[in-house]
């Protein structure tokens, strides 16, 4: 167990961010739902990852082949995607200490690196399921897929544990289902939603946040 009432040395530290409803202030893939889908099928796929009965990959899948999805139409969708408005000062804050920083999302690599770029977020490294258009198909690829695991389809426990050197001090952001998993190998967890309540009903150890305001005032008053 880490001590929490000390600081913290920056070159010691990693931190993992969720992306939607973390650093994103919707879930963006499910605004895709609402408008992309041809007809209302995805709602039924929805309720049956939500109680447990289908993982996030069969999910996905389906409700990607029941929308309208071409790469000209995400493009034109996507700059009105508004991330946290704490965001960007605090992963400059984390680049100015040299804090080891990732993303790790249940979303889509292509969809996050471009909210990023049109956002002027530089050089921070993106875990996710892999989305692609050869030759103006929709093409995924779930190249973080655990066969042990049925609830994700990118299972970041995985990309945690593989980025995180032993000695280091894990910084966990997120807010959902997926985020449960890896949060657990965690020192300190800033959840919200989902996750928060996973972490309550278990009587975990956590921090409720609201926006990231929250995490980079503590990160603050930490990282010295
Ligand atoms: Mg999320
Ligand atoms: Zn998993």
């Amino acid at each position: 167990m880490i001590d929490k009432s000390n600081q913290f040395n920056p070159k010691k530290c990693i931190v993992f961010f969720d992306f939607d409803n973390t650093i994103a202030t919707c879930d963006v893939f499910d605004n895709m739902l609402l408008l992309f889908s041809r007809d209302d099928r995805w709602v039924e796929l929805e309720k049956r990852w939500t109680s447990g009965r289908i993982g996030s990959k069969t999910c996905l899948e389906g409700q990607l082949r029941g929308m309208d999805l071409d790469k000209k139409s995400l493009d034109a969708y996507l700059p009105k995607i508004k991330l946290d408005p704490y965001f960007k000062q605090l992963y400059k804050f984390l680049q100015a200490k040299k804090v080891k920083t990732f993303i790790l999302s249940d979303n889509f690599d292509y969809i996050i690196n471009r909210i990023l770029s049109i956002n002027g977020i530089k050089n921070l490294k993106v875990y996710a399921n892999k989305l692609s258009f050869p030759r103006g198909k929709v093409a995924t690829e779930y190249p973080y897929k655990n066969k042990d695991c049925q609830i994700c389809a990118h299972c970041k426990t995985k990309n945690l544990l593989a980025k995180a050197p032993k000695d280091y001090i894990i910084i966990y952001v997120g807010d959902g289902s997926t985020d449960i998993c890896p949060a657990k190998y965690a020192n300190v967890v800033f959840a919200k939603d989902n996750l928060l309540k996973h972490f309550k009903d278990n009587k975990l150890d956590y921090m409720a946040f609201h926006n990231l305001k929250d995490v980079f005032t503590y990160l603050k008053s930490k990282l010295k």
